[in-house]
């Protein structure tokens, strides 16, 4: 398992910003799928890649 914090690596994951798995407290999230909801929200199926737990998140794109 890496534990490697590179800055620029870790840009990729930006997205999962403040998300923590409550099960083991990890951050390391595989998408299993994303999806368009209503008001332009993004809807994403992520699985926890230390125990497999899953979560549901809704990212609304900001900017606009
Ligand atoms: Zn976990």
């Amino acid at each position: 398992m890496m534990v490697t914090l590179g800055s620029s690596r870790d840009a990729k994951l930006k997205v999962a910003c403040g998300l923590n798995c409550r099960s083991c407290g990890c951050r390391h999230f595989w998408v299993v799928y994303t999806r368009r909801g209503w008001g332009g929200k993004l809807i994403r199926r992520r699985e926890c890649r230390h125990c497999g737990k899953r979560m549901t998140t809704w990212e609304k794109p900001v900017g606009r």
